[in-house]
């Protein structure tokens, strides 16, 4: 058995930090997480990413996940706003309005995940599944259904409406495929 010299589990910032859990808010998660990590030395972006997300709940950190988050503040932004929609689904108690239903934590309209009104968080959707590697700038209706698959908003079609059409890199192919002056 080895024992190493001066150290026990308890001054290691790195082994306190890979047991560590959120058990309150996630704001006072975060909060001890860069405490600790903050004294760890060369400790990685995705690391610290990864070690921040295996942390939080269950029901935050399921969701957040499917996201996709690239940095920590981006998943703490997430992991922040999926902690409201819980708070507010049980305040509203058991019986939801219409449509509404909780499943292991998350607000599910119809089966998808429901979105209250979050802007960053729905272009954050937008570009990953239109711009994203599966995306391949799709058109309108190819893209509205692979959002409708995991997601609703109110005015969603129109939102992805205007996102499609006002994509930089689909202008820029229509208006190639438009003007074929490399065939002339
Ligand atoms: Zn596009």
């Amino acid at each position: 058995m080895q024992v190493r010299f001066g150290t026990n589990a308890y001054d290691d910032p790195m082994e306190m930090l890979t047991r560590l859990r959120q058990t309150a808010s996630v704001t006072t998660y975060k909060t001890q997480f860069e405490i600790l990590s903050n004294r760890i030395k060369g400790f990685s972006p995705a690391h610290k990413l990864s070690c921040f997300l295996s942390g939080l709940k269950d029901e935050i950190r399921l969701p957040v996940r499917m996201l996709n988050p690239q940095s920590l503040n981006a998943a703490f932004g997430l992991a922040k706003i999926q902690e409201e929609y819980l708070i507010s689904a049980f305040q509203a108690g058991k019986e939801g309005p219409k449509g509404f239903t909780m499943q292991n934590g998350l607000l599910l309209y119809k089966g998808r995940m429901y979105l209250r009104t979050c802007d960053s968080l729905k272009i954050a959707i937008l570009q990953q599944v239109h711009d994203g590697p599966w995306g391949g700038h799709s058109g309108f209706l190819k893209t509205l259904h692979r959002v409708q698959r995991d997601f609703y908003w109110p005015g969603l079609r129109k939102d992805v409406r205007k996102y499609v059409r006002e994509c930089d890199t689909c202008q820029r192919l229509k208006h190639e495929t438009c003007n074929p002056t490399g065939l002339l």
